[in-house]
């Protein structure tokens, strides 16, 4: 059996090869051009195949779905500052990529689950977020639209798959997936506190720091996508993947400096400065689960503090 992991050099992705070699007797090929992962992820293993490429090389993912029992499509242009300089390539990746996916699923019938975001729920104020409130579709007011708008659509896109043509297809809306190999490089808050309280500067805090956000140990967030995959009952349908713990980015950035022993002060930079426009933050981003435990019985157990350390 072979299951394949596009972005498998990424962040998620490398977490879901390591389960994978863990829990089962699988094959793995990684598809993923680079862009923002990297080779060093991956586990050195004759059990893991690297294939350098493009996620919207049609012809490419035919070739490796084709030979796939099933497919975890999560290459996507990610990250605030990539997304916001370069809308287009958001956009091409992240819905050329899935549909070539997707289209290639289908003529091979191989499972295959979608990464979406909770981006998709845009600057929604209905805290906990539900699988059923609205969601964003097109152009809005924020400057990443191009990466929400491209999620809603490849959520759409996998939803019309399973059926139009039959094909499983489960999507997940990861929540602030945060852990081990993530980069502070495209703007993640938590590796980006890290390694400035580590280096002594300031930890930059956009706006007043009384946004929440809900944060979720990478180990669980892949667990479940394993899962919700493994589960028949949970194709065609969308879940949230995130735990509903939140905290506020005022109190993340103390327990940053408290944790790390660090001397540095917090910085609030206003959200004008922080993007050059007129645009702020959801308040609020936290996942109702509900749908997760009662499909996998699964609740995220990993505290914050633990995620941190
Ligand atoms: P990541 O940047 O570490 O992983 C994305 C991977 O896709 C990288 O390895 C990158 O090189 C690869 N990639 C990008 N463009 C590609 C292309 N055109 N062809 C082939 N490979 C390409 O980010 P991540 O956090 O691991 O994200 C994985 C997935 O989860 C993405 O779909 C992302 O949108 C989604 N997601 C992540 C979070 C989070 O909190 N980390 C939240 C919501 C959604």
């Amino acid at each position: 059996m072979v299951t394949l992991v596009t972005g498998g050099a990424g962040f998620i992705g490398s977490h879901l090869v390591d389960l994978y070699l863990e829990d089962t007797d699988e094959d793995v090929v990684v598809l993923d051009d680079l862009s923002t992962g990297q080779r060093r992820n991956l586990p050195e293993s004759d059990r893991v195949e690297f294939v350098d490429g493009d996620v919207t090389d049609s012809e490419l993912v035919e070739e490796q779905v084709r030979r796939a029992d099933s497919v975890y499509h999560l290459a996507a242009a990610v990250g605030v500052e990539k997304i916001v300089d370069n809308p287009l390539d958001s956009l091409q990746t992240n819905l050329i990529g899935t549909e070539s996916v997707l289209e290639a699923a289908a003529e091979h019938d191989v499972p295959t689950f979608i990464a979406s975001s909770s981006e998709v729920y845009g600057k929604s104020t209905a805290v906990p977020f539900a699988e059923s409130d609205d969601r964003v579709l097109g152009p809005t007011t924020s400057p990443r639209w191009s990466y929400a708008s491209a999620k809603a659509v490849d959520e759409a896109y996998g939803l019309a798959y399973h059926d139009a043509e039959d094909l499983p297809v489960v999507v997940g809306r990861y929540f602030n997936i945060v852990g081990p190999r993530q980069s502070g490089q495209y703007g993640m808050v938590i590796p980006t506190f890290v390694e400035q309280a580590l280096a002594g500067e300031p930890l930059t805090v956009y706006g007043d720091g009384t946004q929440t956000r809900s944060f979720t140990h990478v180990e669980e967030a892949v667990r479940a996508t394993y899962e919700l995959l493994q589960e028949p009952e949970a194709h065609g349908e969308v879940f949230n993947v995130g735990a509903p713990q939140p905290t506020s980015i005022n109190a993340l950035a103390e327990r940053v400096i408290e944790l790390t022993g660090s001397d540095s002060e917090i910085e609030h930079i206003p959200y004008e400065v922080a993007y050059d426009e007129d645009f702020e933050e959801p308040q609020q981003r936290e996942p109702d689960v509900s749908q997760l435990e009662e499909t996998l019985g699964w609740h995220p157990k990993t505290e914050l503090d633990r995620i941190l350390e």
